[in-house]
């Protein structure tokens, strides 16, 4: 099999500062033997090797909130929305407010591919923050049912279920791919 047929194009969304770069740094930057390329600007490709199986993820960090919530023509908006075959839509638990967008996010995206079973994983990122928290491991889970996603909590900072989030998702593209 040809390696472009595992290849996927993996679009980061979410507020600002919930932790996006910090990711997907620690996404491109694990020292293995692949070494990975940035491609153009906030474009990163790595393969992993999940369940004995190689699959090459490219991560694009380029979203940016429209300047207004009903500039929905916004070109590189629109384009984020369209041109994933998976989501991660980050929010911070320290960070109520990103937890809104996330689920604003989650319409907005279902709205755009409307008929497509894309894999959606909902991320709570600074888990580390503890006396910060404003948003529970509980209502996060429960939002990520309401909305039909995977969920996960994430701590770039202490590097905690960052490379269970990206397993993750390549075993959502392959539940897809498999036809279940
Ligand atoms: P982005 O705007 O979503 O790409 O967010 P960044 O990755 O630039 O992170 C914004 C800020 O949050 C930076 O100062 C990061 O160091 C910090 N940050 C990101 N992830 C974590 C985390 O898990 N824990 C803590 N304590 N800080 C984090």
């Amino acid at each position: 099999a040809g390696s472009w047929e595992s290849l996927y194009r993996v679009v980061l969304l979410g507020d600002p500062g919930v932790g996006k770069t910090s990711l997907v740094n620690l996404f491109a930057g694990v020292p293995e033997r692949d070494v990975p390329e940035p491609l153009g600007e906030d474009t990163y490709e790595r393969t992993l090797s999940v369940d004995d199986e190689e699959t090459t993820l490219l991560v694009m960090d380029t979203w940016e909130p429209a300047p207004r919530a009903q500039d929905e023509e916004n070109r590189s908006h629109n384009c984020c929305l369209q041109v994933g075959n998976a989501y991660i839509i980050v929010y911070s638990v320290t960070d109520r407010g990103s937890f809104e967008s996330a689920s604003e996010l989650r319409i907005q995206l279902r709205r755009t591919r409307q008929s497509e079973n894309i894999p959606i994983i909902l991320v709570g990122n600074k888990t580390d923050l503890v006396r910060r928290r404003e948003v529970s491991v509980e209502e996060g889970r429960a939002c990520a049912v309401v909305f039909d996603c995977k969920f996960i909590e994430t701590s770039a900072a202490l590097q905690h279920n960052v490379a269970e989030l990206f397993e993750g998702v390549v075993r959502q593209l392959r539940l897809r791919r498999d036809g279940s």
